[in-house]
């Protein structure tokens, strides 16, 4: 799960994240008021989406950067009116890019140097990584990319947690010293403190800014959050913003389904992830593309079945439907009593082939023979792809 960057604000105002104060803004209007009520000159307008590169993204309208700075609350209300109700594309977004439906007004700060400072889960050595630059501010994928070098990275102890010596070590390679080095230590341990209480899997500042007046403030935020965890995190779950998803994997996980939507053509409907991503490979390898990866579970219901088929109808792309069940917990007749009731109620049109075995299959096999329904049995997984991927190329 992600958040906006306002949301990730209060988050560091509570655990003690130097940030500058903001405010957010729904209307044109709100913005207006939010910059007065901020006061001063020096502010800044962003644009709230689950994307980063908005400083140099564009709307489509043709305006250019979702991060403005400016001086006067008029200006605020002028610049926001420009950014709401737009689509910001960035090259975090894809071309479709994300609608900007609130804003953020903060105080601008003069900035001397841009630094990277991020804390994420390593999984090749199992512990939570401080990944670090002086080369920060917008284009930290060209870094890793042509300077690695440039990548400070340090790696947390699983029961000692992040270290003051580390902390110092971080501060020291960024090249702060003195009070700066004080406060950069201070702001990482607020940070892990941050990243560890939330179950957070990401939290990335960039820039993490040193000012002209010698502050070190966290300018930027992305956050991603434990998906597995979110039973324990009620406060992060009231800040979960749906319109920001694939409106298909919100639908998905009202069902407990895992739902990944991707751009090909043949959806698939499988128990287990395993299966899942080999199914999907044997339909590319054989020529075609899947339109997402379903995972129904172990031991999914009639109803879960009948909502993954709705959901996978939902995808205009969608030309054609592999269902490969292997049931070992599950009951064949099961997924098939699910799969009648669903072609039933959308009036499917599109070819669907099945592959069943395992639990009940004799009986899965029959209720679908029974069903009266065009569904084409498949015996093992090359046959079940050869046949959808064939029946899409001749549709
Ligand atoms: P991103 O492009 O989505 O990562 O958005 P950021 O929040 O990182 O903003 C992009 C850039 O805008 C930063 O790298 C800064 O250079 C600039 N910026 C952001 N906030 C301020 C601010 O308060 N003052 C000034 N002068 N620049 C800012
Ligand atoms: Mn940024």
């Amino acid at each position: 799960m992600n958040i906006h960057e306002y949301q990730a604000k209060e988050l560091f105002e509570k655990f003690g994240v130097a940030t500058p104060k903001g405010k957010v803004a729904a209307t044109a209007e709100e913005a207006g008021a939010a910059a007065r009520e901020i006061g001063g000159t020096g502010l800044v307008v962003k644009a709230q989406v689950h994307a980063g590169g908005r400083g140099k993204g564009t709307f489509t309208n043709g305006f250019k950067g979702g991060v403005h700075v400016i001086n006067t609350a008029e200006e605020a209300q002028e610049i926001a009116g420009k950014m709401l109700g737009q689509t910001l594309v960035t090259h975090q977004t894809g071309p479709e890019g994300k609608l900007v439906s609130k804003v953020l007004i903060a105080k601008s700060v003069d900035i001397a140097k841009e630094h990277y400072f991020a804390i994420l889960f390593d999984r090749s050595t199992s512990r939570h990584a401080i990944i670090a630059s002086t080369e920060g501010g917008m284009n930290i994928e060209e870094v890793a990319e042509k300077t690695p070098e440039k990548i400070i990275k340090e790696f947390v102890h699983p029961t000692l947690g992040l270290q003051a010596y580390q902390c110092r070590k971080i501060a020291a390679a960024l090249g702060l010293r003195g009070a700066l080095m004080t406060q950069a230590v201070k702001l990482f341990t607020a940070l892990y403190k941050l990243y560890i209480q939330s179950d957070c899997s990401l939290v990335e500042v960039n820039p993490l800014a040193i000012t002209t007046d010698n502050q070190v403030v966290a300018l930027d935020a992305k956050f991603n959050f434990d998906d597995n965890a979110l039973y324990r995190q009620k406060d992060i779950v009231t800040l979960r913003d749906t319109s920001e998803e694939d409106p298909r994997e919100v639908a998905a996980s009202e069902f407990g389904l895992s739902y990944i939507g991707l751009d090909g053509n043949i959806a698939c409907l499988v128990n287990g992830a395993g299966l899942a991503m080999s199914t999907m490979d044997i339909i590319k390898f054989h020529g075609g593309e899947p339109a997402n990866f379903l995972d129904v579970g172990g031991g999914a219901s009639k109803d879960q079945v009948a909502a993954a088929f709705k959901i996978i109808l939902g995808d205009p792309n969608v030309k054609g439907i592999l269902v490969n069940i292997f049931g070992g917990i599950m009951d064949c007749n099961v997924i098939a009593t699910g799969i009648i009731a669903a072609a039933q109620e959308t009036g499917l049109s599109l070819p669907l082939v099945v592959r069943l075995e395992g639990n009940n299959v004799a009986a899965g096999k029959e209720t679908l023979a029974q069903s009266g329904l065009a569904i084409t049995g498949a015996d093992d997984l090359t046959d079940a792809a050869q046949k959808i991927v064939a029946a899409v190329a001749a549709a």
